[in-house]
């Protein structure tokens, strides 16, 4: 675990002295004259706002460069101009769904060649590689399944076949898990979850340690052009000065809430790895989803995870919505389960709000 205060201390030179970093909105920056430079020109190439969250990001990560973005689509998006036609990457095969979509346009449209594999099964990977693999891209904990996947045995994997490997860090961050110190070549993080962490700023960001990696993704940065706004990089910052406070929270609230459920005759599973703030439920037959989600008061139905604020979903209908039915029923994404993203509320708020919810949506039970 990192301390992610240190790393907030501006590497921009102020002269006022403020505590709170200063928004940069100038998009045009002067020249002393012809051949000189501050270091910043044009702020697509670079902003001193969006660097001084990119240096802090960074540090925590234990990499060379961060390049934020306008979204976390926008950053697999950048990672995925490094393939070309016929390259083929190995993806989990629990991924998030707008990744999914993203890569099934890259294979139609430019023939990069995605491969979904079960990282939870060594062989089946090793197996799978082929002259054209060059990446494996992994999000190491699978979505709503919450089954953590050992990520060590495949950096040596990759390492052996001369393979990126591109991990998804965004439901642990840097404060749970450095990937890049561990052996990754590229991190990318949804922003707009745990990083912002105010669901107020949709965002993403990707860190690399090798130089040559940097060069490549400076130009591809400022070529393709969806940077991060100079406002949208403050508030990352400011999310990273709690990151620390807000998953240790989270992470509590979620494992007691986790524990309490295991007793519950109304919920037939709990799935959580142990760690961070997300959490699956299974609820028992006679519980209506339907009921429960209209019911909680503090924990709201809506889409998104890693914020102040405990949401659910309902992965049937939203998050997985355009896998086939039977799909999802084989992968026990069926009608009776629910995701939480346990926010950081006083924990009995939350237990006492799905309780009386839980209550209220058992069949026989009358409004
Ligand atoms: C939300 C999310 C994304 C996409 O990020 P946006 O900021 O919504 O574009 C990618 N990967 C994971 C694991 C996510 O949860």
């Amino acid at each position: 675990m990192k301390d992610t205060q240190l790393a907030q201390i501006a590497v921009t030179e102020d002269y006022t002295g403020a505590i709170a970093n200063p928004i940069y909105l100038s998009t045009a920056f002067q020249h002393q004259g012809l051949g000189q430079s501050t270091g910043f020109d044009y702020t697509r190439t670079k902003n001193p706002t969006r660097n001084d969250f990119e240096v802090a990001f960074s540090k925590l990560e234990g990499g060379a460069a961060s390049f934020a973005t306008a979204s976390g689509m926008a950053s697999i998006q950048l990672v995925c101009s490094l393939f070309k036609p016929q390259d083929e990457i190995l993806v989990s095969y629990d991924l998030y769904g707008g990744t999914f979509r993203l890569f099934q346009y890259y294979e139609e449209q430019y023939g990069i060649h995605f491969k979904y594999v079960h990282f939870d099964q060594y062989t089946e990977v090793v197996d799978a590689i082929t002259p054209h693999t060059k990446a494996l891209f992994i999000e190491p904990i699978s979505n709503p399944l919450m089954i953590e996947v050992e990520l060590a045995p495949y950096y040596e994997l990759a390492h052996q076949y001369g393979l990126l490997t591109i991990i998804d860090n965004t439901f642990l961050t840097p404060y749970l898990s450095t990937p890049l110190e561990d052996g990754a070549d590229i991190v990318i993080h949804s922003a707009t979850k745990y990083i912002g962490g105010h669901n107020d700023v949709l965002a993403g960001v990707v860190t690399v340690k090798d130089p040559d990696l940097v060069q490549k993704f400076e130009l591809l940065h400022n070529m393709i052009g969806a940077t991060l706004s100079p406002f949208d990089s403050y508030l990352l910052q400011r999310g990273l000065k709690t990151l620390h406070l807000r998953i240790d929270r989270a992470q509590d609230n979620a494992r007691r809430l986790a524990e309490r459920c295991r007793t519950l005759d109304s919920i037939k599973e709990v799935l959580y790895s142990g760690r961070t703030g997300m959490l699956s439920l299974r609820l028992e037959k006679d519980v209506s989803v339907e009921k429960l989600l209209k019911f909680t008061r503090v924990c709201r139905f809506a889409e998104s995870l890693g914020g102040t604020e405990t949401l659910i979903t309902f992965p049937y209908t939203q998050t997985h919505v355009d896998m086939p039915d039977d799909e999802k029923e084989s992968r026990g994404i069926d009608q009776q389960l629910v995701r939480l993203s346990i926010g950081i509320e006083a924990y009995e708020d939350i237990e006492n709000d799905l309780l009386q919810a839980l209550n209220k949506s058992r069949e026989g039970v009358i409004q």
